[in-house]
């Protein structure tokens, strides 16, 4: 039983519209436009009827919250949230929740549409989701953060479970706070519940392998295409060391990749002669940033997506390979580990100068992957050794990578376009052998 607390409100799904203004105002541009026009590309390719396009696009549910939380000073404030819940034709909606300054609506919305597609390719049993709270965790202590992760969790908690809607991290979210976040749950439902989250620390019931699953499913991709077009090893510049860049760093480093330049917020750092992504991470937790690490010469974020390296690897946040940025990148192949980075005219100008490109829901679906792990784990009660996770984990990319490159093949289109054509036919079939579409 749930205890009494105001529900999420939720908003009727709006209905889709053909994309017109991708750019707002301030200059963000907007990533559910890019998700839909992703969406009409495939329309076109796949015959798609109008009711099929519409449900691909469309979210099933919309919950809007604002909800209060104490402040360190007494202060009480209050803090808007969302979680869109997109498409459940497939199992459970699934994704992570995001807490940053700049999350609107839109953005969680394309998040959200994106895990439908990235489970469906990834061939997992689940939909997809996303959540969301504008706020700047840097600000907040660690009270106001656990706080803060415990109050989203109240007002979410009768949309989700472990057979209904499961989140994770996402950008500026952990296994601690996964960890508050259980806890909540589990208060409010007055069972364990483990399966209702993933990301969880080992000690919580989390998996092996989790923390660094979003990077070595990109590596295990990059490493197909690279044995694909007979490529060796090379230089790679990686934009963000958060949790998927640090890890890509490591993994390519140990792979005989050479890591040319790395970045996050504050900017970025190159060294031809290569960099040792373990001592640039312990440089980063000492100063907050990788800026200032010895014998590197600092550029700006920009610089590092123009750098002439084999592989690009963007893994910071969405629309950062704009179409300016395309005409300046100056690699063999990019794989995007960070959800929605590249805007769909960069795409077609990285198409065009022939540069490979392994899309965000192929190239990061090892994170959701190893999470759907960890909750088959949870669900049974019995916890696998990192060789039982990893060794499935390959398999599971290899045969996703293979999916999406045969299906480029067949249709004559990049990857992306691949990858989208293989996710919509897996959600369709589901929706019509549910009679939710005509058959
Ligand atoms: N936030 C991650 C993603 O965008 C992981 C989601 C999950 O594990 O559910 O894929």
């Amino acid at each position: 039983m749930f205890r009494e607390q105001r529900p999420g409100k939720i908003t009727p799904a709006p209905a889709p519209h053909v994309p017109t203004v991708v750019e707002l105002p301030h200059g963000k541009l907007n990533a559910y436009e890019n998700a839909k026009k992703q969406v009409s590309k495939i329309a076109g390719i796949l015959k798609l009827t109008e009711n099929e396009t519409k449900l691909l696009v469309t979210p099933r549910r919309i919950i809007t919250i604002n909800f209060p939380v104490k402040l360190d000073s007494g202060r009480i404030k209050l803090f808007q949230g969302y979680r869109v819940q997109h498409n459940d034709s497939r199992g459970p909606f699934k994704g992570g929740i995001r807490f940053h300054p700049q999350v609107d609506l839109d953005e969680v919305k394309a998040l959200a549409f994106w895990m439908s597609m990235k489970c469906a390719v990834a061939g997992i049993p689940y939909g997809g989701g996303k959540g969301g709270v504008i706020v700047d965790p840097k600000q907040l202590s660690k009270d106001e953060l656990e706080a803060l992760s415990r109050g989203y969790i109240r007002e979410i908690a009768p949309f989700i479970g472990p057979d209904k809607d499961v989140p994770a991290p996402d950008v500026y979210t952990d296994s601690q706070i996964m960890s508050w976040m259980l806890d909540e749950y589990e208060t409010i439902v007055n069972h364990h519940a483990p399966g209702v989250i993933t990301g969880k620390p080992l000690d919580l019931g989390g998996s092996k392998v989790r923390d660094y699953a979003t990077a070595m499913g990109g590596a295990i991709c990059l490493r197909e295409l690279m044995k694909a077009l007979k490529l060796k090893p090379g230089k790679v510049a990686i934009q963000g060391f958060g949790n998927a860049g640090s890890f890509m760093a490591k993994i390519l480093h140990s792979w005989k990749h050479k890591i040319v330049a790395v970045s996050d917020s504050k900017g970025g750092i190159v060294n031809e002669r290569g960099l040792d992504p373990a001592e640039v991470l312990q440089h980063k937790e000492r100063t907050g940033s990788v800026v200032g690490f010895r014998g590197a010469r600092k550029v700006s974020n920009e610089d590092v997506l123009a750098l002439p390296v084999d592989v690009l690897v963007p893994a910071a946040l969405e629309n950062q390979i704009t179409h300016t940025v395309a005409h300046t990148v100056n690699a063999k192949i990019v794989v995007e580990l960070a959800n929605g980075p590249t805007t769909p005219d960069a795409d077609e100008i990285l198409r065009r100068r022939g540069i490979h490109l392994i899309p965000d829901i192929l190239a990061n679906s090892g994170g959701v992957s190893t999470s759907y792990f960890e909750w088959a784990q949870n669900l049974q009660g019995y916890y696998w050794t990192e060789a039982d996770v990893l060794g499935k984990l390959d398999p599971l990319m290899v045969s996703a990578f293979n999916d999406v490159f045969n299906a480029s093949k067949q249709h004559r289109v990049d990857m992306r376009t691949g990858a989208f054509v293989v996710a919509a036919q897996k959600i369709l079939k589901a929706e019509r052998l549910r009679g939710r579409l005509k058959q």
